[in-house]
């Protein structure tokens, strides 16, 4: 038996054999081909295969999302067999008896250059097209699996590290758990897989070996032991910790339909966090009383190109209408940092964490903006939703937010489209600034939801990438919970109310400190809610208030 720490990031117990994911190799091989003939073969068959796929999504697409949603996988499909792009590549093969992989990528550069430098916005846009069937093609050249596994049996996955992208594109059926060389706690691999309610082991290192691959594996996503080829005892021993842990959640079921309430009768709202409109489903058997936090960047990371007004839309309104007249909060596009997306173009940078991210792509692209905005006003008027703004930190980027807010209601409002008048707005507090600023903030919106996974990096100053700063990422500061009493105060002396959908509000050793503090709302993973409420259920407010205000704001503070 081999066995293997990490660090565990979500709970539970999964034994399968261990597979390891298999990433893209897309570094050029370009060399010179003798059988033109056959390689040239090799490129129709590849490109068989792509149109195959395109169909497969397109199907899918329109099953999900509708008619409109399925047509750009459709137009795909007629760009891989376009006579010209194909007869280019003819050429570049048969006649320069360059390899299919370097015929496909010149090819796809000289046309995406030639759309680009056309004078019509249709047109330019069929350059991301071109290069997107492109790089599908060249991923089938060179072996690519697409989604990472090419397995019949679900498997524990292992990687050196997963991105959001690629997590957000696996086959979830096919996973059992993951263990991942890096990641960290609050990475967003790891909330993921939390959401996914599957378990999960980060920071392995080299310990997990490729040599392993195949192996009967059992991994212990609370302790973050991982065993490959489990002797008889372990086994025993962990497939009784499954079973209780089983038990445990029956009896969780118990707390369904009832309050979240303390014993003294104070009363505190529990919400989910999701990504997409399927985990609505996790959200309803886990009786969550609405969604805190729907992260709508996993809608692009989970696309090849822009998602149009009408994929959006679709997406929102699923959301919405499952949940009923349960309040979903959808926080507009939050991409770069961690969350990057090729399509967007983003040039590098070497503090992405404190670059060009969320709200600040969409003020600076607004085109981008308008059309997610109007996607989710039209939805509004299929359920209960409310919107907020990541990454704020200055009150003139809420005015300019809200600003286009206003003017996409009176688009909709002159084409006859109906949407709320009602929608609630707020913003993340999950910078250091916006919580100095919150009094000040507090009157341009309706809610604070405070993101303390990047609420803990900025004012910590540690990366949340980073599994290395070990004590120095505490979440439980006293200085990131100082700054949440603040939001608390500036929010309520304001009327508005203020929610955490941060990891750290599912973190059961701080709901009597959240509770204290008077955070109105906590918005989690869709399996933490019943555990949560049964801490709450246990908590007497009256008794631990006082000492817990001390410890945080008095003098003689254990800080
Ligand atoms: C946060 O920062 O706490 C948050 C909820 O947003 P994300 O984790 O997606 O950055
Ligand atoms: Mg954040």
């Amino acid at each position: 038996m081999i066995s293997i720490q990490g660090k565990g990031v979500s709970n539970g117990v999964a034994s399968g054999p261990l597979y390891f994911y298999q990433r893209a190799t897309t570094t050029l091989r370009r060399y010179t081909v003798e059988d033109t003939e056959s390689e040239w073969q090799r490129f129709k068959d590849a490109q068989q295969k792509c149109i195959e796929q395109l169909g497969e999504l397109a199907e899918k697409a329109r099953k999900e999302a509708g008619d409109d949603a399925a047509m750009l996988f459709e137009t795909h499909q007629l760009m891989a067999e376009d006579l010209d792009y194909e007869d280019a590549i003819q050429a570049s093969i048969m006649e320069e008896a360059n390899n299919a992989e370097a015929a496909v990528t010149d090819t796809a550069a000289t046309f995406a250059d030639m759309f680009a430098s056309m004078d019509d916005a249709y047109m330019q846009a069929r350059a991301a097209d071109v290069k997107d069937v492109s790089s599908r093609i060249l991923n089938i050249l060179y072996g690519v699996v697409q989604g990472g596994i090419d397995s019949d049996v679900p498997v524990i996955l292992a990687a050196d590290d997963l991105a959001p992208s690629e997590t957000i594109q696996l086959d979830k059926t096919k996973i059992l758990a993951f263990v991942t060389e890096g990641g960290s706690s609050s990475s967003h691999t790891a909330i993921l897989a939390r959401t996914m309610g599957i378990p999960a082991i980060v920071g392995v290192g080299d310990q997990i070996k490729k040599e392993y691959e195949g192996r009967p594996t059992i991994v212990d996503g609370s302790t973050g032991q991982v065993y490959v080829d489990p002797d008889e005892d372990t086994t025993t021993y962990l497939m009784e910790k499954r079973r209780k842990l089983i038990e445990y959640q029956q009896m969780l079921e118990e707390l369904k339909g009832k309050e979240n309430i303390t014993l003294d009768g104070h009363e505190i709202r529990v919400y989910c966090n999701i990504g997409s409109p399927e985990d609505v489903h996790s959200v309803l058997s886990n009786d969550g009383g609405g969604v805190g936090l729907f992260r709508s960047e996993f809608l692009y990371l989970n696309c090849d190109d822009y998602p149009d007004e009408e994929y959006q839309f679709e997406a929102y309104k699923q959301a919405l209408s499952e949940m009923g007249n349960r309040e979903v909060i959808i926080r507009t596009l939050d991409i770069g940092a961690d969350k990057q997306i090729e399509y967007f173009d983003l040039p590098h940078e070497e503090n992405p964490a404190l670059g060009n991210r969320a709200l600040r792509i969409c003020l600076n692209r607004p085109e981008i903006f308008r059309t997610q905005l109007r996607a989710l006003f039209r939805a509004s008027a299929y359920g209960h939703l409310g919107i907020m703004f990541p990454m704020v930190t200055s009150v003139w980027e809420v005015r300019e937010a809200k600003k286009m807010c206003e003017q996409v209601k009176n688009e909709l409002k002159e084409e006859g489209i109906p949407y709320d008048e009602h929608v609630q707005i707020g913003i993340m507090v999950e910078t250091p600034a916006a919580a100095v600023m919150s009094d000040r903030l507090a009157k341009e919106v309706d809610f604070f939801s405070c993101g303390t996974n990047d609420l803990t990096q900025y004012t910590l100053a540690c990366d949340r990438q980073n599994n290395d700063l070990g004590r120095f990422f505490d979440p439980h500061h006293p200085a990131v919970l100082r700054l949440l009493k603040m939001v608390c105060d500036n929010a309520h002396k304001n009327g508005i109310w203020v929610g955490i959908c941060g990891e750290l509000g599912a973190d059961l050793d701080l709901t009597e400190t959240f509770l204290s503090i008077g955070i109105d709302e906590l918005s989690v993973s869709p399996r933490s809610v019943l555990p949560l409420r049964k801490k709450i259920r246990e908590t007497t407010l009256s008794e631990v208030k006082e000492a817990i205000l001390e410890d945080l704001m008095g003098e003689g503070s254990q800080f």
